[in-house]
């Protein structure tokens, strides 16, 4: 029976040093683990054709990354003013590539609007600014980065304004309208294409994993055709049954802490 791990990093998760208060620490040493247990990653477009065209294979050990909310630590080293020097996903993903030769691929899920970046600068991250779309092109062009969907402005708790016709704040079930989720996924889409020459925006994360039956059995599949698959935060693993617009994901820091903890996770497979 197919079963694939799909597995979710913040970079902008930096509150100390260690495993269970950085996901980038994490990220590296589970980068280890995944390879010690014989994973091969592969990309989320790999991952939604495999469930397209039901052709999982039972005998290969798979694995997918992705990370969500697109903050510059994705792409760029950074020096953290209270936590240091932080590796950026990217720098890790080339130095694994490069000291076990193995394929590595993964996806950034970005929030869209300028306007609400700016606004997380203040609110989420004490002034940093560190939620820029000046890398975007240069990491879809690495090969090892795809750029996509995290919605227009992740209608999100700490914004003084949501595009939303209520104001929907810290709770993406509430996008249950065709113009809300027009605005918060399709012009998102365009407004990410947008940056990235030849881009076609193609798959979906929703904010706070949040999902709702409008945008499932809706919208997703007879109100638009640029997104093919959604992403949720539901801990479980991938299989032939998961449905294109509820495809789960662990993520680190809620569904486990430390390398064990993955470990544990990926030991559930059968
Ligand atoms: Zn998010």
């Amino acid at each position: 029976m197919m079963q694939i791990p799909v597995l979710t990093y913040h970079s902008n998760n930096v509150d100390g040093n260690e495993y269970h208060n950085n996901d980038h620490v994490a990220f590296e040493l589970d980068l280890q683990l995944i390879s010690k247990l014989g994973y091969e990653i592969i990309s989320t477009h790999e991952l939604v054709s495999i469930l397209k065209e039901k052709a999982g294979s039972s005998k290969k050990k798979y694995v997918c990354l992705t990370f969500d909310d697109g903050s510059d630590m994705d792409y760029h080293d950074w020096e953290h003013p209270f936590h240091g020097y932080q590796k950026s996903f990217l720098t890790m993903m080339q130095d694994f590539k490069n000291e076990t030769g193995q394929n590595i691929h993964a996806t950034s899920f970005v929030i869209a609007d300028p306007q609400t970046r700016a606004e997380l600068t203040n609110t989420c991250t004490a002034g940093y600014p560190i939620w820029n779309s000046d890398w975007w092109e240069e990491a879809e062009n690495s090969g090892m980065l795809s750029i996509e969907n995290h919605s227009w402005d992740h209608v999100h708790s700490t914004l003084k304004n949501t595009k939303t016709q209520k104001n929907i704040k810290g709770d993406f079930s509430g996008v249950d309208s065709f113009l809300d989720a027009k605005t918060q996924i399709a012009e998102a889409s365009r407004f990410i294409n947008s940056v990235i020459v030849g881009k076609k925006i193609s798959l979906f994360a929703y904010p706070y994993g949040h999902f709702n039956d409008y945008l499932v059995k809706q919208y997703f599949p007879y109100e638009q055709s640029e997104i093919i698959a959604a992403f949720t935060c539901e801990p479980q693993f991938v299989t032939q049954d998961t449905n294109l617009w509820l495809i789960p994901r662990f993520v680190c820091g809620s569904h486990w802490k430390s390398s064990n903890g993955l470990r544990k996770i990926l030991q559930m497979q059968s």
